[in-house]
């Protein structure tokens, strides 16, 4: 095996794993390895901001009651106020790397203070930015792009010591380090609809599920309520801010149908909304319902949500005068590698953050902006206790993951992707699930069945979402309530407390 050494090694260039990657360079070699272009990950995509208790009226305690409540009974104390404690200082540091960041704070769903730090509404872009460009400058990182990691390797006492990538134009290579760092991101293509970027195949789910590390809380799946509908632009997420606005939710008739479901309206919790739509567009048999925000005008909309403004201009919808066609889909996975407060996993050798990870402090729903947050924090105390770690042994042979013909991976995978939207979606029911099960369990055996074909990223892809997809609908099966971000019409709902929205 030809093998490249680092001190540490990194899979994904999103901020959890660029975080990781500057802090421990202050320390070691480290290798940067990301399936696309550096920059191409659901951080670039961030709209709202992160969430951090740096206003006058604000403290860490409201943070963390905000948190504890939308997690519904299941967050990790503990966990969730290391979280809040720290984020004042992340803000600091991306300030440090150059991130501009607007002065008011912004306030969304959930938070009882106004605390979203933000760029307009194109944070993720920001801090992406700042931090990708101070990897490229920092000479103990190196970055390979294109680089499809495939599997995992471990030393001879079943350490985590190295991986193994397909490195565009350079072919097979295997890469050795005292630490592997899992920061992979989201689950969004699991599902037919999401607001997460092609890239989101859930391939740390696969990787750590091979190696044997715990994974759980994978049901817990939050969808954005109010995702654009138009085939030219899928998945385009329109902010909760545009509701803060003063945004109205309208079915195709014109009622503004949430007087029918919550008293809070459009600002109930996420999940509530994205039910109500779900049930609205069952009603009336229509494939989406439209938000009105056609009240204000041209100038202000502009100024507060420049983004959303013209990505929609160009498609000919003027915020101002139309309205604007939307959709439930997928948009946060709560769930992931179970990790401690140094972000290692049970396997030794193997660290996760950011969203691949299941850290404790989302629970059964997360609070809104606490995401990106939760990625700076972990990789940052995970690159604090990483130091310790012992130099693996030499990595032990082993075959190269199987792939499969591309017109087979593109059918199973499309298949998944209709189970899960229709079965294990907004709406779940113990006979769907138990269908999606048998769905998705048959899929994979067929995928072992089939005959091996040359190196296939999609392929390797469609595995890793059949791995998640499995953990997803076999941990709604075994929930026995509905809390959070679960529902199952078979079950009865517990009387969860949320945040109310001021
Ligand atoms: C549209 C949108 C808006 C959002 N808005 C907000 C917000 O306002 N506030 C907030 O807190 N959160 C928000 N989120 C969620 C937040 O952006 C993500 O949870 C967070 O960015 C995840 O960061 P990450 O570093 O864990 O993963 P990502 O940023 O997704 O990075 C994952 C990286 O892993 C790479 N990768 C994956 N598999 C492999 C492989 N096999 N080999 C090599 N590389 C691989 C990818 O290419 C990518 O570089 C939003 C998400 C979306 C999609």
């Amino acid at each position: 095996m030809n093998v490249t050494e680092f001190d540490y090694l990194v899979v994904g260039s999103g901020l959890a794993g660029l975080t990781f990657a500057l802090h421990a360079a202050e320390h070691g070699s480290v290798c940067v390895l990301t399936k696309a272009e550096l920059t191409e990950s659901n951080t670039n995509y961030a709209q709202g901001g992160i969430a951090a208790a740096v206003g006058e009226s604000d403290e860490w305690q409201l943070h963390e009651e905000d948190t504890l409540v939308a997690g519904a009974g299941l967050c990790d104390p503990e966990v969730v106020r290391f979280l809040v404690q720290q984020a004042p200082a992340e803000i600091e540091w991306l300030r440090s790397l150059g991130a501009r960041f607007d002065i008011h704070l912004g306030r969304e769903g959930g938070h009882s203070r106004n605390r979203i730090v933000h760029h307009g509404d194109n944070t993720g872009w920001e801090v992406e930015r700042v931090v990708s460009d101070a990897v490229r400058r920092n000479e103990a990182i190196s970055v390979y792009e294109n680089a499809f990691v495939t599997d995992l390797l471990k030393d001879a006492n079943g350490r985590v010591a190295g991986l193994r990538a397909h490195v565009a134009d350079r072919g097979v290579r295997c890469f050795k380090g005292r630490a592997v760092m899992l920061a992979t991101g989201g689950a969004g293509m699991l599902y037919a609809r999401t607001t997460n970027p092609r890239v989101a195949t859930a391939d740390g789910i696969g990787l750590a599920h091979d190696v044997g590390a715990e994974i759980k809380d994978m049901e817990f799946m939050q969808f954005h309520p109010t995702v654009l509908y138009h085939q030219q632009l899928r998945g385009f997420l329109v902010t909760e801010a545009v509701r803060g606005a003063g945004g109205t939710l309208r079915n195709h008739h014109g009622h503004r149908f949430m007087y029918d479901y919550d008293e809070r309206l459009e600002l109930a919790p996420r999940d509530v909304v994205a039910r109500s739509i779900e049930r609205e567009m069952a009603k009336l048999k229509t494939w989406c319902v439209y938000l009105d925000i056609a009240h204000l005008p041209a100038a202000p909309l502009m100024e507060e949500f420049p983004t959303i403004w013209s990505k929609l201009r160009e498609l000919g919808i003027e915020m101002e005068k139309d309205w604007i066609p939307v959709t439930p889909g997928q948009h946060y996975s709560c769930g992931g590698i179970v990790t401690d407060m140094q972000a290692r996993s049970n396997v030794p050798g193997l660290y996760a953050a950011g969203e691949v990870a299941r850290t404790g402090v989302h629970g059964a729903n997360r609070l809104a902006s606490n995401s990106l947050l939760e990625a700076m924090v972990f990789a940052t105390s995970a690159a604090r206790s990483v130091k310790s770690e012992p130099v693996g042994g030499a990595l032990t042979e082993s075959p190269e993951p199987k792939s499969i013909a591309e017109s087979e991976a593109v059918r199973i995978r499309h298949s998944i992707q209709k189970s899960m939207t229709e079965k294990a979606g907004v709406f779940r029911t113990t006979a769907g699930l138990q269908d999606a099960k048998r769905t998705i369990d048959g899929l994979l055996a067929e995928y072992g069945q089939l005959p091996s074909a040359p190196f296939l990223a999609y392929s390797r892809e469609t595995y890793n979402i059949a791995i998640a997809a499995q953990y997803v609908v076999d941990g709604a099966l075994a929930r026995t309530e509905n809390v959070g971000l679960h529902f199952n019409a078979d079950l009865v709902t517990s009387q969860t407390p949320v945040a109310p929205i001021k």
